[in-house]
C-alpha cells in the first residue's frame, strides 16, 4: 500500500500560512467570521488552487464547495474529505484550514506521484461550521437533510442579515442542489482541541466516536431585597442557589471518568451591587460518550436543582435546550486510520472528539470518521492555537493512506 509514499507537508504548511493571510490578527491568530471578505478570500484562493490543478468546483446553494479529482470509475461515489475555512472572533490558524488543506494536500500529493485510484476523491469546505455568527455547522446540517435549505437561509446574524443575504454577500451561493450526492465515505482531519494527545505524546489520534451532549438553561427564583436591613436567615438568594449548582456541576462530572460538565452563562438580576439577587438565569453543558452515563448526570442534575431550591426556599426550573446523541465513527475507517498510523510508526491512541465537527452530521448518512493531531498545550479558539509542521504531515499522510484504501474500494461499506 501507500506507506512509502508521502504527502508534501512543507507544501500544506505553506498552504496554511498563505490561507492565515486571511483575516490574520495581530496575534498571530485568525479572524475569518461567515460570509465576510475574509471568508470570501479564503474561498477564493481554495478554489483557485483547486482550479489549477484541474480540480473541478462545485459550489451548493448553500454555499459548500467541492474539488474533484477524477478516478478511473466515474460511476462509483467518490471519498469526500474536509473541514471548514471560517473561524472564530479570535481564532487560529488550524482549526478548519487543516482539515482543507490536508485534504488538497491529498489530492496534489497523488498527482505528484502519479496515482490513480478506482473512485473519485474530492475536498470539501463546509460553510459556517464554526457558530460565531449563526448555530455551528449549518452547512454540513443542511447538506445532510437535517435543516431546510429554506430554514437555513432564513437564520439571521445578530446584525440583521440572514445567512441567504450573506452568502450572495460574498457571492458563494452556487447552483448545486443540496441533496446529498451520493458519497462513499467521510474523512474527516483536525486539530484536538484538547491536550490529550499531547500529554500522552501521541501524535496521531484515532477518533471513534463524536461525544454526546445535553444542554439545560435553569431559571432560579428568589426573592429581591435590599442588602442592608435584610438579615441573612430571611434571605431567598437566587444567586446562592445558582453558586451551589455550579459546583455541583463540576463534582457530577468529576465523578464520572471522561464526564465534562460547564456553566458557561451565568446572569443574576437585577446586577446591582445592594440588591439580593431575585433570579438567576444560567446555562449548563454535559457531555459523555456513554449514554448510560450521560443519563446518570441528567438524574444527579435534576436532583441537585430541586435539592438547591428547597434548601434556599427557591423556585427553580430546568429546561432542555439540547440533547446530541453519541456519534459513533464506521469501526472500519476508524481501525484503517489505527493501522495506517501504526504502519507509518505514528503513535497513536484511540480518543473520543468533544468537540461538534461537521463529521458529526456527515456520520448520520455516510461511513465517517476523523483523525486528530496534537495542538500546542490543546489550546483552540485562541489567537495563540499551534501546531508542528511534523504533526500536520504525520496526520496528512494518515488521511492519504485512508483515502486511497477507501477510494480503491468497489464495493460499498457495510
Ligand atoms: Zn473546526
Amino acid at each position: 500500500m501507500a506507506s512509502n509514499t508521502r504527502t508534501n507537508g512543507a507544501r500544506l504548511w505553506d498552504s496554511l500560512m498563505q490561507m492565515a493571510r486571511h483575516g490574520a490578527t495581530p496575534k498571530g491568530g485568525v479572524k475569518r467570521l461567515t460570509f465576510t471578505a475574509e471568508d470570501r478570500a479564503a474561498r477564493d484562493l481554495f478554489r483557485s488552487w483547486c482550479e489549477e490543478r484541474g480540480y473541478g468546483v462545485r459550489v451548493d446553494v448553500a454555499g459548500n464547495m467541492f474539488a474533484r479529482r477524477q478516478g478511473k470509475r466515474a460511476d462509483l461515489a467518490p471519498v469526500l474529505m474536509g473541514s471548514h475555512l471560517d473561524s472564530q472572533p479570535t481564532g487560529g490558524k488550524f482549526d478548519g484550514a487543516y482539515g482543507v488543506l490536508a485534504a488538497l494536500e491529498v489530492l496534489r500529493s497523488l498527482d505528484d506521484l502519479e496515482i490513480e485510484t478506482l473512485r473519485p476523491i474530492e475536498a470539501v469546505n463546509w460553510t459556517n461550521e464554526e457558530g460565531a455568527i449563526f448555530k455551528p455547522m449549518l452547512g454540513s446540517e443542511m447538506f445532510i437533510g437535517a435543516k431546510s435549505l429554506e430554514d437555513g437561509y432564513a437564520m439571521t446574524e445578530p446584525g440583521g442579515r440572514t445567512f441567504l443575504q450573506g452568502l450572495d454577500t460574498i457571492g458563494y451561493r452556487g447552483a448545486t442542489p443540496l441533496k446529498p450526492y451520493p458519497i462513499h465515505c467521510y474523512l474527516e482531519a483536525h486539530i484536538e482541541q484538547g491536550p490529550i494527545l499531547e500529554i500522552e505524546k501521541k501524535t496521531i489520534g484515532v477518533v471513534t466516536a463524536g461525544i454526546g451532549l445535553r444542554w439545560y438553561a435553569i431559571t432560579i427564583v428568589g426573592v429581591e431585597a435590599h442588602a442592608g436591613p435584610t438579615p441573612m436567615g430571611s434571605r431567598r438568594d437566587a444567586l446562592v442557589g445558582a453558586a451551589e449548582i455550579v459546583l455541583a456541576v463540576r463534582q457530577i462530572a468529576a465523578g464520572i471518568e471522561d464526564g465534562r460538565g460547564t456553566v458557561g452563562c451565568l446572569t443574576p438580576q437585577p446586577g446591582s451591587p445592594n440588591v439580593i439577587p431575585g433570579t438567576v438565569e444560567m446555562t449548563v453543558d454535559f457531555r459523555h460518550v456513554s449514554v448510560e452515563s450521560l443519563a446518570a448526570m441528567d438524574r444527579a442534575l435534576r436532583a441537585q436543582v430541586e435539592a438547591t431550591a428547597a434548601r434556599h426556599k427557591l423556585k427553580a426550573s430546568l429546561r432542555d435546550t439540547a440533547h446530541n446523541p453519541t456519534i459513533p465513527f464506521h469501526p472500519t475507517l476508524v481501525s484503517w486510520v489505527r493501522e495506517a498510523a501504526e504502519r507509518r510508526g505514528l503513535p497513536s491512541l484511540d480518543i473520543v472528539s468533544g468537540a461538534g465537527h461537521d463529521a458529526c452530521h456527515l456520520a448520520k448518512i455516510v461511513p465517517t470518521t476523523m483523525i486528530f493531531i496534537p495542538c500546542e498545550g490543546g489550546i483552540s479558539h485562541n489567537e495563540i492555537e499551534s501546531a508542528t509542521l511534523a504533526d500536520c504531515e504525520a496526520g496528512c499522510n494518515v488521511l492519504f493512506d485512508v483515502a486511497i484504501r477507501a477510494a480503491n474500494e468497489a464495493k460499498e461499506f457495510d
